[in-house]
């Protein structure tokens, strides 16, 4: 993400992307429809990606993702029914909160 020179869409908006649906993996939050547009992202950026960079930028996750299922289906929330339940209200406006007149 940070090596994206930003000229072309694809390679800019989706490694941005696809670093927030890392997180949201790492952090237990993610479901399957976000396995999926991790892939259908690795798709768009190989194929429509200005330079080597965007197009090959997904290489290794996809190969992990195709190499290490189970590990990837393991850090799912296993709870996710469509609502995203541990959403923090508070803590995500408690920074504006500080400044509200
Ligand atoms: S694919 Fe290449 S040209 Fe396009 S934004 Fe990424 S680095 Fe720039």
């Amino acid at each position: 993400m940070s090596e994206s020179c930003g000229i072309c869409t694809p390679c800019r908006a989706g490694n941005f992307i696809i670093q927030r649906k890392l997180e949201r993996l790492q952090n237990g939050l993610a479901n399957e429809a976000d396995l999926k547009e991790l892939k259908s992202w690795g798709t768009i950026m190989k194929n429509t990606s200005r330079c080597g960079l965007g197009k090959t930028a997904t290489n290794s996750l996809i190969y992990a993702m195709d190499k290490f299922h189970d590990y990837f289906m393991q850090r799912l929330d296993k709870e996710y029914n469509g609502l995203n339940l541990k959403f923090d209200m508070e803590a995500a406006t408690e920074e504006y909160e500080k400044y509200k007149i």
